[in-house]
């Protein structure tokens, strides 16, 4: 008899592969034997392919973070990577997005399978949309998007085989306006890799008025991809306002420190008192720290002060003007973005728009109506974002019961690993479990965890196993 442990990993957009380069750490830290141990690498566009960040988009489309923030799992691994491509290595510069795809498909993915390879697992690709359905014996299959099984090896799993790593779901503000021309309802091509004005043939015109819906980070990539000004160009947003500029000489030196005032919060505090204290820790810990670090700090923080406070004013605290701004100030963005922008010579509107807000004329131009003014525009794009557990897999599993949302923290329910799943015990890293900003340094942490448990429980499986099997045999 020989031993045999097949894993799943599903979703091999950024946080798949970075996973994949932890388990490889793992095992050589571990110095893991891993023969009878078979990956099964899941993902409809293959695995590495850069996800909704990284894969889909435009040469325009810069990081906004640095060379050291993007690979957490190794020192300096972006460098030796840019380097051995003969691309110049400059600390403080933004690279492309597109560029940092091709370094996870090769360093994250492929490196990693060798040195798994040498350790002795072997490797599946499929290239498929998995389900999961849990059976009567509360084991899992994993399927294909028919129904059938992807391999008999994905049958009958137990929770710790099977990792998500699905990423964002899609965007679900202003579907009526999804298919209808002159509105792009999301900024990054889902079936394949056009750009906006290869998508949007309205764009091409600069004399047609622009309307962009939402602020953050994807409204600097609708102007980094857009190739000229146009005749109006306005933005509508919560805020009313553009992100900052990441100034890299600002952060030199700074520290993480906790935002004690609002850990300090509890069950009775009121929202007023965490509204307070939330301006406290950017005018009293601002002492030589940039805004970014406090925004940041505060953002890493922010499940435990949800957790602690009342669930209403935790609530109403998340969904307060006063917090909204937070993420944004924890991701500025870099100067070349907010110079390009400036080009556009953009208008801010402060207005949060609804569906009903926003009417299709006869001629086909739009019309947003925020109550206190009306504009017309030839061209919408929504900039909203993504949804955080709309995929079709974790919908299923919510419907399964396998899984559920934190009314407090809007994110799936998970134990005190953070990442599995209270309800079913599977595996999710990513933005569906995730509170904070989403960036790689964000989901290392919970990666290297899981990396760690896993390949400690194959290796002492595997040797339960062998050493049982060798009994059998005498
Ligand atoms: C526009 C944008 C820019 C960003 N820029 C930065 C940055 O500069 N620096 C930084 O640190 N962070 C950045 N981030 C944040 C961070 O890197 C992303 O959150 C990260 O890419 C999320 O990765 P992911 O693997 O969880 O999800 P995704 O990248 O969305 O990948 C999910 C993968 O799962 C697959 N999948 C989905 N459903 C299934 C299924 N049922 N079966 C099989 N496969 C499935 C998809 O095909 C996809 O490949 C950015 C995020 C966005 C959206």
């Amino acid at each position: 008899m020989t031993s045999k442990k097949d894993i799943a990993i599903i979703g091999g957009g950024a946080v798949g592969p970075l996973l994949l380069a932890y388990i490889s750490n793992e095992a050589e830290r571990q110095s893991a034997t891993l023969n009878g141990v078979t990956f099964h690498l899941i993902d409809p566009k293959g695995f590495g392919n850069g996800g909704i960040a990284y894969g889909k988009c435009n040469s325009q489309h810069v990081l906004n973070s640095v060379i050291q923030e993007m690979a957490p799992f190794r020192e300096n691994a972006f460098l030796d990577f840019l380097k051995s491509s003969r691309i110049p290595a400059n600390q403080e510069e933004f690279y492309s997005r597109s560029l940092y795809k091709k370094f996870i498909k090769k360093d994250l993915v492929d490196r990693s399978i060798k040195v798994l390879e040498c350790h002795g697992a072997r490797f599946e690709e499929h290239k498929v949309a998995a389900r999961i359905q849990q059976t009567k014996n509360g084991r899992f299959n994993v399927l294909n998007p028919c129904s059938g099984p992807i391999s008999l090896a994905l049958c009958g799993l137990s929770n710790e085989d099977i990792i998500l790593t699905v990423g964002y779901g899609p965007n679900n503000r202003f579907t009526p306006f999804k298919n209808q021309s002159g509105f792009v309802h999301s900024i990054y091509d889902t079936r394949g890799e056009l750009s906006l004005i290869e998508r949007e043939t309205k764009l091409q015109n600069p004399s047609n008025r622009i309307a962009v819906i939402g602020s953050g980070p994807g409204l600097y990539d609708v102007v980094n991809e857009l190739p000229h000004p146009f005749r109006e160009f306005f933005v509508f947003s919560g805020s009313g306002k553009g992100l900052g500029v990441r100034d890299l000489k600002l952060e030199k030196n700074e520290q993480s420190l906790p935002p004690q005032r609002l850990l300090s919060l509890g069950k009775d505090s009121k929202l007023t008192e965490v509204v307070s204290a939330l301006k406290q820790e950017f005018t009293i810990a601002a002492n030589g720290r940039s805004k970014r670090r406090i925004g940041l700090d505060i953002q890493k923080n922010i499940k435990q002060i949800l957790m602690q406070l009342d669930k209403g004013v935790a609530e109403a605290f998340r969904q307060s003007s006063e917090y909204a701004p937070i993420k944004h100030i924890a991701t500025p963005v870099p100067q070349k973005s907010k110079q390009k922008l400036d080009t556009f010579s953009p208008h801010f509107v402060k207005a949060r728009l609804e569906n009903d807000q926003i009417k299709k004329q006869l001629d086909g131009s739009y019309l947003i109506n925020t109550g206190d003014n009306q504009y017309e525009v030839d061209v919408v794009i929504n900039a909203t974002g993504h949804g955080r557990h709309n995929s079709s897999i974790i919908q299923s599993l919510k419907k399964q019961g396998l899984a559920q949302v934190n009314p407090i923290t809007n994110a799936l329910e998970t134990d005190e690993t953070e990442y599995r799943l209270k309800s079913s015990g599977i595996s999710v890293i990513g933005p569906a479990t995730h509170v904070g900003t989403d960036g790689m340094e964000s989901f290392a942490c919970y990666t290297e965890r899981c990396a760690k448990a896993l390949v400690r429980q194959i290796n002492s499986n595997l040797n339960f196993n062998r050493d049982r099997d060798f009994r059998a045999a005498i």
